[in-house]
This record gives structure tokens, C-alpha cells and sequence, in this order.
């Protein structure tokens, strides 16, 4: 996937790339209401997939090859037992990554899931202020959560990263060497940055970054 994705980035390639990464998200519900949520009113809908349903659509992924899978909602950990059949039925295919909020993810839940098979996790934080963690999330204890969850996947060798959300107040050197300073306290091997868009809770908001503070 890494050499792919460098021939990509060089234009060094001949031929068609095949897919990479399929993004499957598993749940519409969670006990957040971040400000940025991309699924806005979807939220705490019902399971728009079935568990037959998600199954087929692994299948197929695995019968195309795509080595790399990210499991997201709404919280995935809210749908914690098919989550675990599904990295067990691809796990000697494709690599998993599960995207989510850190809530729920206890040592034994971090245990079954390294079990299972899973890669990574990608926990979001959005702040590197506790208080400013919690209100963009609106619930108090998510920044604790953030912490349990890196320190339970290193603990049973899940490779945790941290991803943030850039909005205009995060886009400056200052708030930014913050984040990556608090990352390297954690021992956080790599960051993710995203850009906010004009979807979900921000549609119609004023949330894309300019030129200078990309
Ligand atoms: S944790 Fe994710 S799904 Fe839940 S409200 Fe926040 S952005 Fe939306």
C-alpha cells in the first residue's frame, strides 16, 4: 500500500491503482455531539447496515484486494461484536484500522480487538486543552476517554495515532506545536490532520481554511 500510494503521490505510475482503503462505517449512533460530526442529523439513527449486509461488502472488498480498512460510524465501539466478526473474517486479507472517539475502548475491549486482529486505531482528539476537548465533544469526560484509549491500545500493541480535525482556531504554529507536543508525550507514533468541510453539523458554516492557514 505505502509503495502504491508513493508512486501515486510522484506520478510515477503505469496504469490504474487499485483501491487502497475502504472507509466502512458500521454505526450511526454515539453518546457525542461534536461539533464538527460529519453525520450531523443522521446521528443516532438506525443501523443503516446489516450485519449480513456489512459482511458482503467485506467480501467483496477482499475479493478486490483493498489491503486496508477503517472501521468508523457514528462509534464503532458502540457495535463492538460485529466489529470483532468483521476484522476476524478479513484479518488474513487486508489490514484494519478502527476510527473513533476512544469511548468504550477499556484494556479488555483494546485486548479482544488486538485478538481479533486489529492494526491501529485512529483516536480522535481535537484539542489539546482538556476543557476545549470536552466542549467541542459535549461531554465531559471525552478527553479522559482519548487518554485511556491511547495507553489501552499500547498496552496490548495496537498502534494508536491521534487525529485532529484542523478548524480555524487549531490552523496557527502555536496550537498546533501544542497538539504535537501533547502527542509526543503520549508516544504517539504519527498524527493525522484533516480539514473541515462544509458537511454534517457544518454545512453552510464558515469552516475551510484559507491559503494561509493551510
Ligand atoms: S464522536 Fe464522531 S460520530 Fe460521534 S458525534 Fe463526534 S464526530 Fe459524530
Amino acid at each position: 500500500m505505502i509503495s502504491q500510494e508513493i508512486k501515486r503521490a510522484s506520478g510515477h505510475t503505469s496504469g490504474e491503482i487499485p483501491l487502497q482503503t475502504l472507509i466502512l462505517s458500521i454505526s450511526s449512533r454515539c453518546h457525542y455531539h461534536c461539533e464538527h460530526c460529519y453525520e450531523g442529523k443522521n446521528l443516532k439513527q438506525w443501523e443503516a447496515l446489516s450485519i449480513a449486509d456489512l459482511t458482503k461488502l467485506l467480501r467483496e472488498a477482499i475479493k478486490l484486494g483493498i489491503p486496508h480498512i477503517q472501521i468508523g460510524g457514528g462509534e464503532p465501539m458502540l457495535r463492538f461484536d460485529d466489529m470483532l466478526r468483521l476484522i476476524k473474517l478479513g484479518r488474513d486479507h487486508m489490514e484494519f484500522w478502527v476510527s473513533t472517539s476512544g469511548y468504550g475502548l477499556t484494556r479488555d475491549k483494546a485486548w479482544d480487538l488486538k485478538v481479533a486482529g486489529l492494526t491501529g486505531a485512529n483516536i480522535s482528539l481535537d484539542h489539546w486543552d482538556e476543557e476545549k476537548h470536552n466542549r467541542f465533544r459535549d461531554h465531559p469526560e471525552a478527553y479522559i476517554r482519548v487518554m485511556e484509549a491511547v495507553e489501552n491500545c499500547k498496552v496490548v500493541g495496537i498502534i494508536p495515532n491521534l487525529t485532529l480535525c484542523i478548524t480555524h482556531e487549531m490552523a496557527s504554529e502555536e496550537q498546533l506545536m501544542n497538539y504535537m507536543e501533547l502527542a509526543r508525550k503520549l508516544e504517539i507514533p504519527f498524527v493525522r490532520f484533516l480539514e473541515a468541510r462544509k458537511a454534517g453539523n457544518y454545512a453552510g458554516k464558515d469552516v475551510l481554511l484559507t491559503g494561509q492557514e493551510q
